[in-house]
């Protein structure tokens, strides 16, 4: 395999510290020092890998599940975590969902992933240990944890509370925490986590169910609150792809009373779309004549297709000043011709996870309105077909894995 570099934006989010680890893993002093974008990836790799692997206080083994290669096939794997610290929450995992930001990450879509990657953020458990310096959680609470592993803590965007466009954040797997080591995901049995970025999770919502909120939920939550869809009814919103985030978009914006259009390549889910998630309409995006009839009809669409397409037809089904926010990831840029954004003076925008604050709200919200994710729960022996079918566009809507195993999903 030729050597990578960190060239593209979205991986730009993806900073590397220099090798100098703090000695206390709980520590919020980041290391503020960062390798250069243009580091060949493989060498980055290598020297974080032994990084990782010495890192003093990483004395508690955990069984997870990792890729190895480019192929993506998911092995079990044995790693370490580090000692609960005074910050720190441990969590049994009961449930991880399966995102398509998995699937990028295992097969290196966009060539930033430092293997073994053992992804999931998604992940749902309870608590079992608690720092000393955590009022907040105690042991045998139900806890969730989604993207966030680390931020600066200092700077404008985490002073805000809007942590999660920090300049350094590290995420919850293919990340660097504070210590300077690898961080890896929730396919494992159990997480350390620095209590500042885990939330609570409703005693009326079904564990397996609720692990997708972790990461589609806030991510499709996220950009409705900031564009004033939480508060105001009735209003025409395009969900683009049908996926894990999309069906969960269109739940969230029935709960706020609007009018939701899908806009799909997949003709097979019409009729669950309308029937079981309650949809208005159903636009076929491979049939011209249907896009080209419901131009200028949408206020706001939310695109979350995980593929190369183009925005132009997109843009078009919306009004003049309509609003068009991207939180799908695909590995190339999308095509973003000028002429409908000109026309219609019309706006993109792009939109990632949501902070911590938001992810909690979301959380109650899910609560009051009893929302979840539609999942299929699958055995950790599952993972590879799991990823294969996600691949292939052949799920509704989230495959979560039962981690713990042999538990009773909805009765937790
Ligand atoms: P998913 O479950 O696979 O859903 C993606 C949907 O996109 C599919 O169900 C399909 O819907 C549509 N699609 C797939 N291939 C397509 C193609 N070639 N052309 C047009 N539409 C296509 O994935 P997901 O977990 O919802 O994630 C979606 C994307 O969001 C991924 O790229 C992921 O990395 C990204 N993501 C971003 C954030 C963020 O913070 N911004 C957070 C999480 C995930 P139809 O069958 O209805 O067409
Ligand atoms: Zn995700």
């Amino acid at each position: 395999m030729g050597k990578k570099t960190i060239s593209s934006d979205f991986s730009h989010r993806y900073k590397r510290p220099a090798a100098s680890p703090t000695p206390n893993s709980s520590s919020p002093s980041i290391n503020l020092h960062f390798l250069s974008h243009s580091l060949p990836l493989t060498s980055l790799s290598l020297s974080l890998g032994a990084m990782a692997q010495t890192t003093p206080n990483h004395t508690q083994t955990v069984s997870g599940w990792a890729a190895h290669d480019t192929s993506g096939k998911i092995t079990p794997y044995t790693f370490s975590r580090r000692e609960n610290g005074a910050d720190d929450v441990t969590i049994k995992i009961l449930y991880c969902g399966i995102c398509h930001t998995d699937l990028h990450h295992a097969k290196n879509d966009w060539g930033i992933t430092m293997y073994p990657v053992v992804p999931g953020h998604e992940i749902i458990g309870i608590i079992t240990k608690v720092g000393c310096n955590v009022t907040n959680f105690k042991e045998g609470d139900r806890a969730g944890v989604g993207c966030l592993a680390a931020t600066c803590l200092k700077c404008e965007y985490c002073q805000e509370g809007h942590e999660n466009y920090c300049d350094e954040v590290q995420f919850v797997y293919n990340g660097i925490f504070w210590d300077g080591s690898i961080t890896y995901g929730g396919y494992s049995e159990f997480l350390v986590a620095d209590s500042r970025y885990v939330v609570r999770v409703p005693e009326n919502l079904a564990m397996d169910a609720a692990a997708p909120l972790l990461c589609a939920g806030i991510t499709v939550y996220s950009p409705m609150k900031d564009n004033n869809l939480l508060e105001t009814k009735g209003k025409r919103i395009g969900v683009v792809g049908l996926g894990g985030l999309g069906h969960i978009a269109v739940k969230f914006a029935k709960a706020f009373h609007h009018h939701v259009t899908i806009i799909s390549t997949s003709p097979s889910k019409e009729k669950e779309a309308r029937e079981r998630l309650g949809a208005d309409d159903f636009i076929l995006s491979t049939n011209a004549e249907q896009m080209q009839s419901k131009k200028r009809t949408l206020d706001f669409i939310l695109d979350t297709v995980s593929a190369h397409h183009s925005l132009g037809p997109i843009l078009e089904l919306l009004k003049v000043n309509g609003t068009l926010v991207i939180v799908g990831a695909p590995d190339k840029p999308v095509d973003l011709p000028s002429f409908p954004l000109i026309f219609g003076k019309r706006v993109v925008k792009g939109s990632m996870i949501g902070s911590i604050k938001e992810t909690q709200d979301m959380m109650e919200v899910c609560g009051k309105h009893n929302i979840t994710c539609d999942v299929e729960v699958v055995s950790s022996d599952m993972i590879n077909e799991a990823l294969d079918r996600l691949a292939k566009n052949d799920v509704k809507y989230r495959f979560v894995i039962d981690i713990a195993g042999g538990s009773s999903p909805s009765k937790l």
